[in-house]
């Protein structure tokens, strides 16, 4: 596709930043992004990379959407919760009117290690909208066994962490948290609750990442885990140099890719 000032016009303001320019910009519309999960996280960074000119996202997700979801979540409406229609249907249709020029590959799935691989193919970033660890830690191996950058988040009642992982330059997860929490102690937002701004503050900055990293700017990637307390204000920016001990980026064991 050539840079027709039709297609290009939307993206005005965003080439305006210098950051990203026109260069950044055709580099977005050539990159691809594997969403895992469009619920609270996945549903907003979706919608930010689609709205950036983002060429092509793979979403993946198995859940549908009800009327719970909607204070948090992007992308959904009271139709879409009363019609419990499939998240990553739902999206697609949102997506593609908000953005025509982005491709949107939807998968009714759950990620887990045996499919993981198949959605990632031909991926320059995977982003984090699940909303537990264990699934994280699959997508930790997979990124680090194959060099291929992620972004994390969470967020638990107002309280949200955000990492990027780009491999052999940051630390990974696992140089973090040395294994996931138990699930039965996970405190997904079900059991502790989330405020949706929250949510929508994290994924901004997780798509902000996401950008940097795909416009070709890794360079300016955050080499913290970010800590903030959205209730409290508190913020905390957590050096992550990569753990000597790493059994994953350092002992090259994947152990959750592999299970
Ligand atoms: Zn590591």
């Amino acid at each position: 596709m050539g840079d027709s000032n039709d297609n290009m016009l939307r993206y005005h303001r965003q080439m305006a930043f210098d950051e990203i320019g026109l260069a950044g910009q055709r580099a977005l519309r050539a990159a691809s992004a594997l969403i895992v999960g469009v619920g609270g996280l996945g549903s907003w960074v979706a919608e930010l990379l689609a709205r950036s000119g983002v060429g092509r996202l793979v979403i993946a997700d198995d859940d549908k959407v009800d009327l719970t979801n909607i204070h948090r979540q992007a992308l959904y409406d009271q139709t879409h919760a009363d019609e419990n229609q499939p998240k990553v249907l739902a999206a697609a249709d949102r997506l593609a009117r908000i953005n025509s020029e982005t491709t949107v590959q939807p998968h009714q799935l759950r990620v887990d290690a045996s499919n993981i691989a198949q959605l990632a193919d031909r991926i320059d970033l995977i982003v984090d909208g699940t909303d537990n660890f264990h699934t994280r830690f699959i997508i930790n191996d997979y990124s680090v066994r194959y060099s291929l950058p992620w972004v994390f988040a969470g967020v638990v009642s107002a309280e949200a962490q955000m990492m990027p992982v780009i491999p052999s330059n940051t630390a990974c997860l696992r140089c973090v948290f040395d294994s996931p929490p138990p699930p039965c102690t996970d405190p997904t937002c079900r059991q502790a609750g989330a405020l949706g701004p929250a949510v929508a503050a994290i994924a901004s900055m997780q798509a902000v990442e996401a950008l940097k990293i795909l416009s070709g700017r890794s360079d300016a990637v955050s080499p913290f885990l970010t800590k903030i307390d959205f209730w409290t204000n508190q913020i905390q920016r957590i050096s992550t140099a990569g753990s000597p001990d790493c059994p994953c980026c350092r002992g090259g064991q994947f152990d959750y890719l592999e299970a």
